[in-house]
């Protein structure tokens, strides 16, 4: 053999990542390269075996359309999934990390036919690292530093997808917006740290009270607000009113002394006549502010109908 030939032969066997050529009808006609064990299994032994042998159904059928998919449209694709060592049928376990891996996988239509067949060239390049970093970002971005609920951001795409899904299905959707009253006081008698700790354990305390499906953030300050899924207004009234009463009773300890707040909560529910979250969102903040004016501690809603006195509840 020549020397380049030798070093064309060396420079496949280095490839950082595995590169597997696939077929049509799901063969594995060859794996090269992606030796490093602390990043890759050893599939040396899949090849000449084909998709359905070794994986199971879902994702053999997963690979093949993806296959099929770049083979018809003649291109470069760049896709990311999951796949784990224990997945893949005979293939030594700890030969390789442990656990679900995340790929990204880069599929190229190979010219030339492998027995006959049409096939691609798959390079598989192990991104768990990325993927889990990237969820984590995702979270913190999600996430209110203080209490650990969503943020604003968050709820309100929660709030975005639940309202299409009304839109779409006429899933009945419901908004509540709460308010500490008079959080100002507890600042000012116990000190800011101790109103953090107060926002934090109420936090808290209202997720005893919820669904799994409920889905409460911190607005900002010392509002939050709750969207509730699937839910009627009767629910989302009765609700509300268990809520505030769960507040009320709650006794927050600190440095000096003891303390008991109280909340304002106002209540809206999607409208056929709503154009977007806005709508709902403003009656909802309609219903605070009457609650507010009502005196406080107390639940108001706000129907859509313009004009209509909102519903009166202690
Ligand atoms: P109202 O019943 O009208 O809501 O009275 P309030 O005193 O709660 O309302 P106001 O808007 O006058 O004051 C809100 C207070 O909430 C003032 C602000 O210092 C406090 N606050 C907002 N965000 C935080 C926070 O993150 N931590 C703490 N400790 N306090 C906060
Ligand atoms: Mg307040
Ligand atoms: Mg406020």
């Amino acid at each position: 053999m020549s020397d380049a030939q030798d070093l064309l032969l060396d420079m496949i066997a280095a490839l950082p990542d595995p590169v597997f050529i696939l077929t049509e009808s799901g063969r594995y006609a060859a794996i090269l390269g992606g030796h490093d064990r602390q990043y890759y299994h050893d599939g040396s032994h899949l090849v000449d075996f084909t998709l359905q042998d070794v994986l199971p159904g879902d994702k053999a059928n997963w690979f093949l359309q993806e296959i099929r998919t770049t083979l018809q449209q003649n291109r470069l694709r760049i896709l990311e999934y999951s796949l784990a060592g224990r997945d893949v049928d005979g293939l030594p376990t700890d030969s390789g990390p442990a656990g679900e891996l995340w790929f990204e996988g880069r599929i190229q239509p190979l010219p030339n036919l492998i027995n006959g067949e049409r096939a691609v060239v798959w390079v598989a390049s192990n991104i768990t690292e990325r993927h889990k970093l990237q969820g984590k970002l995702q979270a913190l971005s999600e996430t209110d530093e203080l209490t650990g609920i969503c943020n604003r951001r968050k709820l309100l795409a929660e709030l975005t997808q639940h309202f299409n899904q009304f839109q779409r299905y006429g899933t009945p959707l419901a908004l509540m917006i709460f308010d500490i009253d008079y959080f100002k006081r507890i600042n000012d008698e116990h000190g800011h740290l101790f109103g953090d700790q107060v926002l934090y354990e109420l936090a808290q305390q209202c997720h005893t009270q919820l669904r799994s499906a409920d889905i409460l953030g911190r607005f900002g300050g010392e509002e939050f607000a709750l969207v509730l899924p699937n839910t009627e207004l009767e629910s989302a009234l009765t609700l509300a009113q268990r809520l505030r009463q769960h507040c009320q009773q709650q006794v927050f300890n600190g440095p000096k002394g003891c303390a008991q707040i109280t909340i304002s909560i106002g209540i809206s529910t999607a409208s056929t006549s709503d154009g977007n979250i806005t709508d709902l969102l403003r009656r909802a903040d309609d219903g605070l502010y009457r609650a507010k004016h009502a005196g406080r501690n107390c639940v108001r809603h706000r129907p859509c109908e313009t004009g209509s006195a909102p519903t009166m509840l202690l």
